[in-house]
C-alpha cells in the first residue's frame, strides 16, 4: 500500500522538523523572530491544518505549511525531496499505516466547509464595504506615492475608509486588541478557476502613507488555496506578467507596459497557475523578481546554504510554466534589496529632475 508523505504529517511538523535541526522554540505558537529572517515578532507557529507558519517577510502574512518550511529550512529545491525527507523520517514498515489512520483522524477537525463560508462571507463583506478608488482618496495618494506617474487604473483594488485593526493575543488562546480604524487598501485575489480565495490589505494614513500599525500589510484569513493572483489589468496581448507585491505589479506596468498580477507573496507567486480561459492567449510570461539579500537555507551535508528568496520562487515558477509551453522571461531588480517599484522610482526621478 502506497502511503503518501501527506499523509503523515498531520499534527506532526514540530517533531519533523525539530528531528531536521530547527530549534523548539519555533513552535511556541507566539509570535517571534522568523527563522529564515530574522526580526522580533513577524513569525508564529499555528497548528491549524495540522500545522501551517506565517511570517510577514517570508510568507507575506500568508499561511505556508510545513513541506514549504522543510524546503526552507534545508534548501530543498522541490516538494517532492521534502517528501522524501518526512518519508524517511518516519521509516518503513507497519507502524507507518498507524501514522497515517491517526492523521486521518486528527484531520477530520480540520477547516470545514462551514469555515470556508464563514472565511467567504467576511472577505465579501470588507470588499463590499469598501468602494472604487478615486482622485485624492488614501489609496490613490498611496499608489502615487509608491510609483509616480501611476497613469493605470487598477482592478481589484478598493479604499476602504474604516477598517478595524486586530493585533494578534500574546497568547494563543487570548483574545485580539482592535488598535483602531483605519484607510485601507483592499485587493481581491483569484485562483486560476476564477473564485475569490484571499484578501490583502494595507492599512494607511489619510495622506497615504502606511498606518503606524505592527503590520501594516496583511493577509485575512483565506480559503486555504495557496496559488492566487490579484487580477489588476485585463491581458490583451499574448504577455502577461507577474510578481509578489502589488506596488511592484504596478511599477513593473509603468516600466515595461505589460500587465501584470501580483501574487502576493513568493511561495504563491511559485504556484502561480494560468486560468484556463488565458491558456491559448498568452504565450509568454514575465516574471518580475524581487532582487533579495541572500538568506540561510538550511544546512547539507555540513555545508550551511544560502539563497535569494525572490529568484529562488521565480526560478521554480519559471521551470513549471516552460513545461507548458509558455516562454518565460525573469526580469529581476538591478540591485540587491531592490525591486521593481525603487527602480521605477529612481527612473521616474531621473527622468524628471530637470
Ligand atoms: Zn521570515
Amino acid at each position: 500500500m502506497n502511503i503518501k508523505a501527506e499523509d503523515l504529517v498531520y499534527g506532526r511538523w514540530p517533531d519533523i522538523l525539530t528531528a531536521a535541526g530547527m530549534d523548539a522554540r519555533f513552535f511556541n505558537q507566539r509570535n517571534g523572530p522568523c527563522p529564515f529572517c530574522g526580526g522580533t515578532d513577524r513569525f508564529r507557529w499555528s497548528k491549524k491544518n495540522g500545522g501551517l507558519w506565517v511570517c510577514n517577510q517570508c510568507t507575506g502574512g500568508s499561511y505556508a505549511n510545513g513541506f514549504r518550511m522543510l524546503m526552507e529550512h534545508m534548501g530543498y529545491h522541490s516538494f517532492r525531496e521534502a517528501a522524501d525527507h518526512v518519508r524517511s523520517y518516519f521509516g518503513a514498515g507497519e507502524h507507518i499505516q498507524a501514522i497515517a489512520r491517526e492523521a486521518r483522524v486528527a484531520k477530520g477537525n480540520d477547516l470545514s466547509p462551514e469555515q470556508e463560508q464563514r472565511n467567504l462571507r467576511r472577505i465579501e463583506r470588507f470588499w463590499d464595504e469598501a468602494r472604487e478608488i478615486t482622485s485624492g482618496d488614501p489609496v490613490h495618494r498611496y499608489l502615487r506615492n509608491r510609483v509616480p506617474g501611476l497613469d493605470v487604473q487598477p482592478q481589484m483594488l478598493r479604499f476602504h475608509p474604516a477598517l478595524e485593526y486586530w493585533a494578534p493575543p500574546e497568547k494563543e488562546g487570548g483574545k485580539p486588541v482592535s488598535l483602531g480604524k483605519f484607510p485601507a487598501m483592499l485587493a481581491l485575489a483569484k485562483d486560476a478557476k476564477g473564485d475569490v480565495v484571499q484578501l490583502h490589505k494595507t492599512f494607511l494614513t489619510m495622506d497615504g502613507q502606511k498606518a503606524d500599525v505592527p503590520i501594516a500589510k496583511k493577509t485575512d484569513y483565506g480559503l486555504g488555496i495557496n496559488s492566487f493572483a490579484i487580477r489588476m489589468m485585463e491581458p490583451v496581448g499574448d504577455t502577461l506578467g507577474v510578481c509578489e507585491g502589488i506596488e511592484t505589479g504596478l511599477a513593473a506596468t509603468m516600466l515595461r507596459r505589460v500587465p501584470v498580477w501580483p501574487c502576493l507573496n513568493g511561495p504563491a507567486m511559485a504556484q502561480f497557475e494560468l486560468p484556463f480561459e488565458l491558456k491559448a492567449q498568452i504565450r509568454r510570461l514575465v516574471i518580475f523578481a524581487d532582487h533579495d539579500e541572500r538568506k540561510r537555507a538550511g544546512v547539507v551535508d555540513g555545508v550551511q546554504k544560502y539563497r535569494r528568496p525572490g529568484s529562488f520562487y521565480a526560478e521554480q515558477l519559471a521551470q513549471r510554466i516552460r513545461k507548458e509551453g509558455v516562454r518565460v522571461l525573469v526580469i529581476k531588480a538591478a540591485s540587491e534589496g531592490q525591486d521593481m517599484a525603487n527602480q521605477w522610482a529612481a527612473q521616474y526621478e531621473r527622468e524628471h529632475s530637470h
